[in-house]
């Protein structure tokens, strides 16, 4: 075992990738990493990372920050949810630590949107704990390395990785070793054709001496993901329309948007449709025409969203609306955080002017 730990240290020592939150000590910094790695590539990270730093340089201006500037540091980089829980693990640093980081990864994970994984890494990097992570890269690395052939994205196999994690993971260097395993699975171990003939552990590697590299990880197939349809109100005033703000603990919370609902499928009439804008949003309004269209994948369903011009036909109907809202220019559009579907929309609408006199 210790001379895995010491071949991956050596090789990690001359083969990892300069990245910025490798250079720094600063736990602030390496927890807004650790956050926006979850579920994200390193190179989308990078500029995200900067400027949220340029903007908010330390944990008391995180915990300081409205939430609408957050959001909008955040926007495109996905899963809101993570920047909101980000500001509220800085408020408890700030108000309940008394600005001191938590020691160890126990303590991390008892702060908001801080999970096993993120707990392990912040424990590992921050405090030198010897604690053990597992993510994606870890679980290809280990699965292949020690043949394990129960699917790793079912409880018995990602058990299995975490014990081996737990066991492989040294005292010495605890934070440079998770790194190292996670390196090698994001540039050589990689999902398809693995870079064997490179890799520092390849004499360790029972996968590579049964030739079932390409065979692991085993994964249990999903249930193909569900595709939802969304139609969109584009309602103006004068020369502003309406936008609404998403709920904050819901998807994509706090998020702004036209005003949107989640339709049963595209064959609706349109009174079909503004029943439902009606019921759902308290929004009675008369829909004109369809002027855009835009899809999007995220990881649990895939949705298509229409937006149609629309009128207003209900005097009281924005003092009943289930969620803020705010009547903006065009031009205001940029200084609100939006949704990446959202964007694709507004690319459309804004790309014409004559598009944007629908009334
Ligand atoms: S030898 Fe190949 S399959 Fe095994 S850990 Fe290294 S890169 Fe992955």
């Amino acid at each position: 075992m210790r001379v895995i730990q010491q071949s991956l240290l050596a090789w990690y020592d001359t083969n990892s990738r300069d990245l910025p939150w490798r250079i720094t000590s600063d736990p602030y910094k390496i927890l807004v990493s650790e956050i926006m790695l979850q579920q994200t590539r390193v190179e989308t990270v990078i500029p995200y990372y900067h400027r949220f730093l340029e903007s908010l340089p330390n944990i008391k201006s995180l915990a300081n920050i409205d939430d609408q500037t957050l959001l909008k540091l955040w926007e495109g980089l996905g899963y809101y949810r993570r920047a909101l829980n980000l500001k509220r693990t800085a408020q408890q640093i700030v108000n309940q630590l008394n600005c001191s980081f938590p020691s160890s990864a126990e303590e991390w994970e008892k702060l908001p949107g801080i999970g096993r994984y993120t707990a392990g890494a912040l424990g590992s990097i921050v405090n030198g704990e010897q604690t053990a992570l597992v993510d994606g890269n870890v679980k290809r690395v280990y699965a292949r390395m020690f043949n394990i052939e129960l699917p790793v994205n079912e409880k018995n196999g990602e058990d299995a990785v975490w014990d081996i994690a737990n066991n492989l993971v040294p005292a010495g260097r605890p934070g440079d070793y998770n790194q190292a395993l996670m390196e090698l699975g994001a540039t050589v171990c990689l999902s398809r054709n693995p870079s064997c003939s490179i890799c520092p552990v390849i004499s360790h590697c029972k996968a590579f001496k049964l030739g079932i590299q390409d065979k692991l990880p085993a994964r249990k197939k999903k249930k193909s993901v569900p595709q939802r349809t969304a139609a969109s109100a584009i309602i103006q005033r004068e020369e502003k329309f309406l936008l609404l703000q998403r709920p904050t603990n819901g998807m994509l919370g706090g998020l702004w948007e036209l005003p949107t609902v989640i339709i049963p499928h595209l064959d609706l009439k349109y009174q079909e449709i503004e029943a439902i804008f009606d019921s759902q949003l308290n929004l009675k309004i008369k829909i004109i025409k369809l002027e855009a269209s835009a899809r999007h994948a995220y990881t649990h369903f895939k949705i298509h969203n229409l937006a149609f011009s629309s009128q207003l036909i209900a005097q009281d109907s924005r003092e009943r609306l289930r969620h803020p809202y705010k009547w903006i220019d065009k031009d205001q559009i940029s200084g609100f955080p939006v949704h990446v579907v959202q964007q694709k929309l507004f690319a459309q609408l804004f790309d014409s002017q004559q598009k944007l006199s629908l009334q």
